[in-house]
């Protein structure tokens, strides 16, 4: 059993020769804080969204920005992830979860998976409850932890993830008031930039 979603950064901690230059940046990571500026900033950050979009940009300094941020922060002391969204699983997670808790697929859907609607599609994902978050939480740890469907692995998509930072930008706005990673490097993203708030 070890830690929630994207666990620590391979490799040495890199990070961009101008954010090097400048003062390392405050983290927060106090999760009510999080929420509150999150929804705070909600509409500064669609306008960064639109302004990323509209300029060329380093994704490769992007990425070592957030590998760095990725780095300073624990997700053993969060789980925020895990305790409020729910996980979609694919075929190939059930087969390698069925496999790690030594039981059939069948018998896996049955007991740790739940049916969700999602924009009019009903998609498979872990059981969950507002109560205790993913059926394999533990206290803030993933019971999992080496079998974790490949969206956890990837979670929150901002070091790991297809295409460039600039295009999956829609899912970072709603993360930004759940995850400090998400929202920590959205603020460094803008300091980087020079994006006027
Ligand atoms: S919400 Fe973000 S910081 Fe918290 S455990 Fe998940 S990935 Fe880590
Ligand atoms: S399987 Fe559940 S507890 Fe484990 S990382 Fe994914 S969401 Fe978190």
């Amino acid at each position: 059993m070890i830690l929630p979603h994207p666990g620590p950064a391979a490799g040495p901690l890199l990070v961009a020769q101008s954010f090097l230059l400048m003062e390392p940046p405050v983290i927060i990571t106090d999760l009510v804080q999080i929420k509150q500026l999150g929804e705070k900033k909600r509409d500064e950050n669609f306008k960064f969204r639109s302004f990323m979009k509209s300029r060329d940009h380093s994704d490769r300094i992007l990425r070592r920005i957030a590998e760095g941020i990725q780095e300073r922060i624990d997700c053993t002391q969060c789980a925020n992830c895990c305790k409020t969204s729910t996980t979609e699983v694919t075929g190939r997670d059930i087969e390698k979860l069925a496999r790690h808790l030594h039981t059939t697929p069948e018998r896996f859907i049955a007991d740790y998976t739940m049916l969700e609607e999602d924009e009019g599609q009903m998609t498979r994902v872990l059981k969950f409850s507002e109560a205790a978050g993913c059926v394999f939480l533990e206290g803030n740890l993933c019971s999992v932890y080496d079998a974790r469907p490949g969206i956890c692995q990837r979670y929150p998509h901002l070091v790991r993830g297809n295409g460039s930072i600039a295009s999956r930008m829609w899912q970072f706005v709603d993360r930004a008031s759940v995850c400090p990673i998400v929202y920590n490097c959205l603020e460094a993203f803008k300091d980087e930039l020079r994006f006027r708030r």
